[in-house]
Parts: structure tokens; C-alpha cells; sequence
């Protein structure tokens, strides 16, 4: 395989585990607010977190695989599960994902909930995102197993 592919793949993989610890940890810091006087409780849902993103981030590459429907021809696997979608941030619409791997957008119906989408288009909206890409519709058309 090529080097650059590979590296860039490693980054890739430590940029969302990255990005989804942070949103992770401010979900759990919203549903469950600590106080400054309780670290033992801040480092428990640290721990937590972290164990969370590691499993999902398996759980993506497993049972993304296996379970779920196909719309796109990309030769593998791969499949969007929508329950992966919801609990892994975007992430479980993984037959888009592998159809177009340089989307920032992995939900591609408005159906299809993805949280890292909706952070990415606020983050844009403010001008600290640019150049962000998504698929064209012509891309999508020569990927589609059906009618696009
Ligand atoms: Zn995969």
C-alpha cells in the first residue's frame, strides 16, 4: 500500500478520534455535570469517554461490515447502519463513507443523522471551516447501485 495512504489514514483515524473525545466529553459534561471539587468523578468520565470512542471506533469497523444496507458500489463491505450512525457521531453511514472517503459529510440524506456534519456546517458558518468537501451529484450518480 502506499506510504502517503498509510499516514494519512493514521491521521486521519487520530484527527476523529480526536474531535469525537471532544464532543464525547462535552455530551457527558452536559448530561452529567461535575464540579470542581469532584475530580474523582471528572476522571471516572474520562475513563468512560475514552472507553466509549475506543469501542465505537471498533464497533465501526466491525459491525459496519456486517449489518446494514449497501447503496453504493464500492467492492467491499461495507454498510450504513443507522444505529451506528446515531451513537458513533456520523460515522455509522460507513457505505457512504467508504464510497466517498474525502466527504466531510458521512450522512448524505437528511435522514441519515450526523452529528460531525451538523458541528462541521456551524464550524463553516462561522469561517473556521473552509474548502470543506462533500460528494457532486455526478460522483454520486457513478457510485450508486441503483438509480441515483
Ligand atoms: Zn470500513
Amino acid at each position: 500500500m502506499d506510504m502517503l495512504l498509510v499516514v494519512s489514514r493514521f491521521l486521519m483515524n487520530i484527527w476523529y478520534k480526536a474531535i469525537s473525545s471532544f464532543y464525547m466529553n462535552g455530551i457527558l459534561w452536559f448530561i452529567f455535570p461535575s464540579s470542581d471539587e469532584c475530580m474523582v468523578h471528572h476522571c471516572g468520565f474520562q475513563g468512560v469517554r475514552t472507553v466509549y470512542v475506543f469501542h465505537l471506533t471498533l464497533l465501526v469497523n466491525s459491525a459496519g461490515h456486517i449489518w446494514g444496507k449497501q447503496v453504493w458500489n464500492t467492492g467491499d463491505l461495507s454498510k450504513n447502519n443507522w444505529l451506528l450512525g446515531w451513537i458513533a457521531l456520523g460515522e455509522g453511514w460507513h457505505n457512504n463513507h467508504h464510497a466517498f472517503e474525502y466527504s466531510a459529510r458521512q450522512g448524505l440524506e437528511w435522514w441519515q443523522v450526523d452529528l460531525t456534519w451538523y458541528v462541521i456546517t456551524a464550524l463553516q458558518a462561522i469561517g473556521l471551516a473552509t474548502d470543506v468537501k462533500v460528494p457532486t451529484e455526478s460522483q454520486m450518480r457513478r457510485k450508486a447501485l441503483k438509480k441515483y
